[in-house]
């Protein structure tokens, strides 16, 4: 699972800064629905091969009436609480504050493992003035310049150094085993729990197993027609006698961990809500992960025909980016449209892991091309020669050829549509991969 970061320090530190640096998400995911004061950034980040989740807890106002400690904790605690790495950060240009010092006294208490960060350090990675940060008792500073992208890599080594595991540890990447990942994603109160707890409650589905945590990951293995899925937890998901309860009710991060660890990601919309920015969201996110997706538009027994056919034209506007994935209507509560919702889930898994062979996607290509020809731009008209599958869960088609830089994004969904025609792929996306030799 990818370790999570939060980012800690008063405003005008430069976090926001340091997050967009960490980060290479397009829209970082924002939290924006109720029961949180002040919106917190998810993003996601890579330092070499390795991925992990940045949250940027935002400024948070000092607050005479309340009191930094008091302000920050309630701001702060649950980031604080869902990573796995602190960044406390400072600025050395505006040296060691009262507030920097309470920040630390309760990080101190946090029981996290901890890094002091010194921003705005850029040419003064030797300054003197680095020396009055140790004061706070969180180890050696690390000076850091976000804005000029200066020690960033060596803050970032240094906090991933515990997750530093191999690929044997947290498997090789997607991997087909007959065992559909599947994580349950959407807003609190969409109907998670009681589609989960519908599933469990199937006579034919048997829940075997429940293995014990990986830092706090709970995942439920269950069969159904012979079919082998594992439920990935997204919302702290627990037993209670017979039944499964989502004792939290929401986790940005738990979300977001479950969506990278699932082969198949099954968003859930609530009917009686519409799309909301908090669904594009994390379907951006799940667009941005590669993995397949469902999507599922739960409590369509709530709304009449009128409210049906006007969410239906909303969805499909405003999840246009997700077009490869099924849009089913259910009801959870109603037990109604869930057969047709476990073969949908099925076919986005298998289309995930379809294989190509390189006879085939060769053929496809030339096809295409004798159909429709790419457009000469420049001296030399793009020239395709062969094409290999290099991946799956997103299937990755390598096209291989000459001048293919002048192949154009029109051009390439017009080659993912007929590879997708012929392998009637559904519910993953595909990548189109070019290697130009010249
Ligand atoms: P936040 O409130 O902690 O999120 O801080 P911001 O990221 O919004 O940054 C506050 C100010 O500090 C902005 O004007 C940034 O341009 C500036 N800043 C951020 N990082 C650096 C840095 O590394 N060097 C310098 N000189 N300025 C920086
Ligand atoms: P979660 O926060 O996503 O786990 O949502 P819950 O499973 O707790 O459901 C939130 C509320 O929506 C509960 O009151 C459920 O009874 C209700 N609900 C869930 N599924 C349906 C459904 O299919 N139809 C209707 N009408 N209500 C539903």
């Amino acid at each position: 699972m990818k370790p999570v970061i939060a980012l800690v320090g008063r405003p005008n530190v430069g976090k926001s800064t340091l997050f967009n640096r960490l980060t290479k998400t397009r829209d970082a995911i924002v939290a924006d629905f109720a029961g949180l004061t002040r919106d917190r950034h998810y993003g996601d980040g890579r330092l070499g091969d390795r991925d992990f989740i940045v949250v940027d807890t935002g400024g948070f106002e000092p607050d005479s009436t309340t009191g930094i400690v008091k302000e920050m904790a309630k701001q702060t605690r649950q980031a604080v609480a869902e990573a796995d790495v602190v960044v406390f950060v400072v600025d050395i240009r505006l040296g060691l504050s009262a507030q920097d010092q309470d920040i630390a006294r309760y990080l101190r208490t946090a029981n996290k493992r901890i890094l002091l960060a010194v921003n705005k350090a850029e040419g003064m990675s030797d300054s003197p003035l680095l020396g009055e940060f140790h004061e706070l008792g969180l180890g050696e500073p690390h000076p850091i310049s976000s804005a000029h992208g200066q020690g960033i890599r060596s803050l970032l080594e240094a906090a991933l150094e515990p997750f530093d595991k191999t690929e044997e540890e947290f498997g090789a990447g997607p991997q087909e085993d007959g065992v559909i990942r599947l994580a349950v994603a959407g807003r609190p109160n969409v109907g998670k729990s009681t589609l989960i707890n519908t599933w469990l409650g199937e006579e034919r589905l048997v829940a075997f197993d429940m293995p014990g945590t990986t830092r706090d990951a709970i995942a439920v293995d269950f069969e159904r027609h012979g079919q082998k899925f594992k439920l990935i937890d997204t919302a702290g998901l627990r037993r209670k006698g017979k039944v499964f309860e989502a004792i939290e009710k929401f986790s940005v991060v738990k979300t977001l961990q479950a969506i990278s660890d699932a082969n198949v990601v099954l968003l859930l919309v609530d009917a009686t809500q519409g799309v909301s920015e908090q669904d594009a969201h994390i379907a951006g996110y799940v667009l941005d992960s590669g993995r397949a997706v469902v999507i599922a538009v739960n409590k369509w027994d709530a709304i009449d025909s009128y409210q049906r056919e006007q969410l239906q034209r909303s969805i499909e506007q405003r999840l246009a980016f997700l077009k490869f994935a099924p849009i089913l209507n259910i009801s959870a509560l109603k037990r109604q449209g869930l057969g047709p919702l476990w073969d949908a889930l099925a076919s986005a898994y298998s289309s995930a892991f379809k294989k190509m062979t390189t006879p085939v996607l060769t053929r496809l290509i030339q096809e295409a091309t004798q159909h429709q020809t790419p457009k000469r731009i420049g001296a030399f008209r793009p020239k395709m020669r062969y094409a290999h599958q290099g991946g799956m869960n997103p299937p990755i088609v390598v096209i291989h050829g000459n001048s293919l830089e002048g192949i154009t994004d029109v051009y390439k969904r017009y080659l993912e549509g007929r590879i997708r025609d012929h392998y009637k792929l559904v519910g993953t996306p595909l990548k189109i991969e070019l290697r130009s030799s010249k």
